[in-house]
């Protein structure tokens, strides 16, 4: 699979047109396209993205090596987004419940997670996240 066809968070579009941007400093405009580009950054294993983009009160100790485990171990497949609350352009609070696919192992998983997203200063910041099962 050439990461550079098609963008790992499953929108249908090309990498350079969906997350890249994301990844390369600009910031997202609402929630669910900050959950994406999380996901895609799971996906590349972009572990300053994911931490930077952690909202700063939620910025435990050990979050960079707690990213960096979960990029190495899981092999993410797969992104369905279920539902989105607020999250956009002018709001500042955002849920995104998505499903996610993974391999580990290989065994076949699902992730299945409620997020929250809180806007600072002008950048959408993942909170936390519920996960089912
Ligand atoms: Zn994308």
């Amino acid at each position: 699979m050439s990461k550079h066809s098609s963008c790992p968070c499953d929108s249908g579009k090309p990498y350079e047109q969906c997350c890249e941007p994301y990844h390369r400093s600009k910031n997202a405009p609402t929630c669910e396209d900050l959950m994406r580009s999380r996901y895609s950054a799971f996906v590349f294993g972009l572990v300053d993205y994911l931490y930077e983009t952690t909202h700063p009160n939620h910025r435990n100790n050990n979050l960079k090596e707690e990213i960096a485990s979960t990029c190495k171990g899981l092999a993410w497949t797969k992104l369905e987004v279920l539902s989105v609350w607020q999250g956009g352009e002018k709001d500042k609070v955002g849920k995104v419940s998505f499903r996610a696919s993974f391999v580990q192992d290989g065994k076949k998983g699902l992730h299945v997670e409620h997020s929250r997203f809180r806007r600072f200063i002008k950048a959408w910041m993942y909170v936390d996240g519920k996960v089912e099962g």
